[in-house]
């Protein structure tokens, strides 16, 4: 890789890990999940609000943890946000071979290009799964991680495609 490119994405993960998107409680969540990194120390409390649709309305995070644990939790939200299960599952699967170094042909242009300051992690294997936690934690969620008595209806209002 470009040491400047290098240097750039270090920029970008730093910057992610010193000031996390979506980061705190979500009021109104509707699952929610504990992750725990033991190689490396890392935790991470994902919530998410599913709407009427069957789309992720909303996602915070919340934790402690290594630069590229929270680098990678803070990215998951903001791509997260708005997506159908089936693109969400599909984005997860991408990032997932992305970082192990496998091929990403299952992910769209855009989200490749997104993602390509995590690509460098699959050159320091014992950091995967630092990378990995925030989504293996958000797939938990979604599995098996229904707040009792959370009502999808009361999601906020997700616009489809951003239209006012
Ligand atoms: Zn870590």
């Amino acid at each position: 890789m470009d040491p400047s490119l290098r240097e750039l994405y270090q920029e970008v993960i730093l910057d992610h890990s010193r000031h996390p998107r979506h980061f705190g409680p979500l009021d109104h969540a509707t699952h929610k999940a504990e992750g725990y990194n033991p190689l490396c120390g890392d935790r991470v409390t994902v919530m998410l609000a599913l709407d009427q649709d069957g789309r992720v309305a909303d996602l915070k995070f919340e934790g402690r943890g290594c630069a590229i644990s929270q680098a990678s939790a803070s990215m998951m939200t903001e791509m997260l946000a708005g997506r159908t299960l089936p693109e969400a599952q599909k984005l997860m699967d991408g990032f997932l071979h992305l970082v192990k170094g496998e091929d990403t042909k299952d992910l769209a242009a855009d989200d490749r290009e997104h993602l390509d300051v995590m690509a460098g992690i699959s050159e320091f294997p014992m950091r995967v799964k630092c990378a990995t936690l925030a989504w293996h934690t958000f797939k938990n969620a979604l599995d098996e991680g229904k707040i009792e008595g959370a009502s999808s209806s009361e999601a906020i209002g997700y616009k489809k495609g951003g239209a006012a």
